[in-house]
């Protein structure tokens, strides 16, 4: 006990320098009145700025090219199996859930990397995948105890870490597209060559959670030695389909789609393809069964009638684009 108040201390002192003090003896108490008092922490101090790719254009525009078949070569790779909360990554309280007799458990998920190869622009990673070190030596990259508790990074097999998926790519990654900044989705960034330009939602790192103030130093380890992370610069969709819709290298190839609710900053990514259009649903879906079923994510998502709003987005795109290949945030 006096271990995990230790843990807790440094972990949450460690937050926008709020004094939280006396932890040791009375941690119980505190957390409790810290979760009614809504004290809460950003998900990372680690710098921003504007992005420069993306253009803005309306949901509508987009949908009028994306089934033609485009140049972009997209592979995901597991790059490890997991087991997580199923209350987590469905929302177990939902009609059809209960209606389907789903229950809590373990639900084994996959952590992806995807790879975007675009013929002039470059090598992509979509998301990161898993470090080794993740799995073998989480302290040394900064995973602290309570998190690797949390995340049960022991229950995560690698099958392709992120060293391996970048070392066997031609040529130096042009970027990191992250999904969101969950710590399954950055997991990969210790393997990831310092200097790489990464990209998220706008406000992704500066959303407040009571749980970001267990999780925050790691991500802010994870991070660190990286390019300031460049933020999505989204304009309202004229069309009203989509929160804001970014054509992120201008010609037409990889879209970026905002997708809010599982975290602040959620994004989808679109990739024409020659075999036609690929879709990301990051973890705005991560689940076979929820996409199926039209459930939205349990207790990993910050805002669920967001998150609602935006897998309903994602679902009526997918039903306007029956050739739409939707590659969901853990399931296949
Ligand atoms: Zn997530």
């Amino acid at each position: 006990m006096e271990n995990l108040a230790v843990t807790i201390q440094i972990e949450m002192a460690q937050c926008d320098g709020r004094e939280v003090a006396n932890m040791s003896s009375r941690t119980a108490v505190l957390l409790s009145s810290l979760v009614l008092t809504g004290l809460a922490c950003t998900a990372s101090s680690h710098a921003t700025r504007p992005a420069t790719l993306g253009v803005p254009l309306s949901g509508a525009a987009m949908e009028a090219v994306i089934d033609r078949p485009g140049p972009v070569e997209i592979e995901t790779v597991d790059s490890a199996d997991w087991a997580v909360t199923r209350a987590g990554l469905i929302d177990l309280d939902h009609p059809t859930a209960k209606a389907a007799h789903l229950t809590d458990g373990d639900e084994p998920i996959q952590v992806y990397a995807h790879v975007i190869r675009h013929p002039t622009r470059g090598i992509f990673l979509v998301d990161t995948g898993v470090a080794r070190a993740i799995v073998d030596d989480p302290a040394r990259v900064g995973v602290g105890w309570l998190v690797r508790k949390a995340m049960h990074t022991e229950k995560m097999a690698i099958r392709t870490d992120t060293a391996a998926l970048v070392a066997r790519q031609p040529q130096p990654l042009a970027g990191v597209l992250l999904t969101h900044l969950h710590l399954d989705h950055i997991s990969g960034m210790p393997d990831i060559p310092h200097g790489t330009p990464l990209y998220a939602g706008p406000g992704e790192t500066r959303e407040r959670r009571f749980m970001f103030m267990f999780s925050r130093s790691t991500v802010d380890h994870l991070l660190a030695g990286q390019d300031a992370v460049q933020e999505y610069g989204f304009a309202p969709d004229a069309s009203g389909r989509f929160a804001g819709v970014l054509d992120l290298f201008g010609d037409g190839t990889v879209f970026a789609i905002s997708v809010p609710g599982h975290t602040a900053g959620s994004v989808a990514y679109v990739v024409r393809t020659p075999r036609g259009p690929v879709l990301l649903t990051g973890d705005t879906c991560h689940t076979r069964w929820g996409w199926e079923h039209d459930v939205e994510p349990g207790s990993f998502s910050s805002d669920r009638p967001r998150n609602v709003a935006s897998l309903a987005a994602l679902r009526g795109l997918a039903a306007r684009h029956p050739g739409l290949d939707v590659r969901l945030g853990h399931q296949r």
